[in-house]
């Protein structure tokens, strides 16, 4: 399964929960383990660092036989030759199959090693759906939609990275709105390559976790056992996110509330661009008119 959305639209959040269904092997985002965790070696989300964690050990010796940093240095190279926004139409490249076999080995040997029967990757880009869709992996795909202006807003605040205590990164309204855009319509244009996405909203997953969840694993052919829902309370257990925003390493005890601070915290002007630059899109996906 491949949770796609542009980032701080809730796809970290719904990994978590859908990691909490029976089967189901919550990875984080995989197009960044090649940079993050095997070079970088920042931890994964059960604390330890990636290459100590014991799940992320044995996956990268029965896909590769470790963990060299010739091979993600290798899937580095081909992702910036193939596995790019712009390049969404023409997904034809020769180094394609190469690509997209060193993402699915990791699927493969993941599900083996966690014994599950659905393996998450959170990497939310439309450019590696496209990839996988086109090298053959054919994810199911669950597209994630957020109000713009609360996407815009959370763009633009300052956060520190839990793995090193440096900020994120920010962007302004403009740059969120055409990214905003892109990734939604690139998502959007899947199911012509016969892929099947189901689009979930972050407001709807908020506003009624039980609901929207038993919805989903419906759709997904998952067992819906919520146990782990209380209300509006998730008991999260740990999971070996590979990379993914700070939410990965919560444990225990989560509340799940709407945050909509975007209403008091994103300037008039700023909103104006963000309604602006989005709004065929508003419209489609039901933003439009909401307290606008
Ligand atoms: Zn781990």
């Amino acid at each position: 399964m491949f949770l796609g959305g542009l980032g701080r639209s809730g796809t970290t959040l719904l990994e978590r929960l859908l990691g909490e269904l029976p089967g189901v092997v919550p990875l984080g985002e995989v197009v960044h383990l090649w940079a993050r965790g095997v070079l970088a070696d920042e931890p994964c989300g059960c604390g330890e660092p990636f290459g100590r964690c014991p799940f992320w050990r044995e996956v990268g010796e029965r896909a590769f036989g470790g963990w060299p940093s010739e091979l993600a240095q290798r899937v580095l190279a081909l992702r910036h030759r193939v596995d790019r926004t712009r390049r969404i139409p023409a997904v034809g490249h020769p180094d394609l199959a190469e690509y997209v076999n060193a993402y699915d080995r990791v699927y493969s040997a993941a599900m083996d090693v966690a014994g599950g029967t659905v393996v998450v990757d959170s990497s939310k880009h439309a450019s590696l759906a496209f990839c996988l869709s086109a090298g053959g992996v054919s994810p199911r795909v669950v597209h994630v939609v957020r109000d713009p202006r609360a996407v815009a807003h959370s763009w633009r605040r300052t956060v520190a990275r839990p793995e090193d205590g440096r900020p994120m990164t920010r962007w302004g309204a403009m740059r969120t709105s055409l990214h905003w855009s892109a990734q939604n319509l690139a998502l959007d244009l899947l199911p012509r390559r016969g892929v099947q996405v189901i689009r979930v909203r972050y407001e709807d997953l908020l506003a009624d976790p039980r609901t929207t969840l038993t919805a989903l694993a419906a759709e997904l052919g998952l067992d819906a056992r919520l146990g782990f829902l209380d209300g509006t309370t998730a008991s999260l257990g740990p999971a070996h996110t590979a990379s993914g925003n700070p939410m990965r390493f919560a444990v225990g005890q989560v509340r799940l509330f709407h945050d909509d601070a975007w209403r008091g915290g994103l300037p008039p002007v700023q909103r104006a661009v963000v309604s602006g630059l989005t709004a065929p899109l508003m419209t489609k996906y039901g933003y439009r008119g909401a307290a606008a």
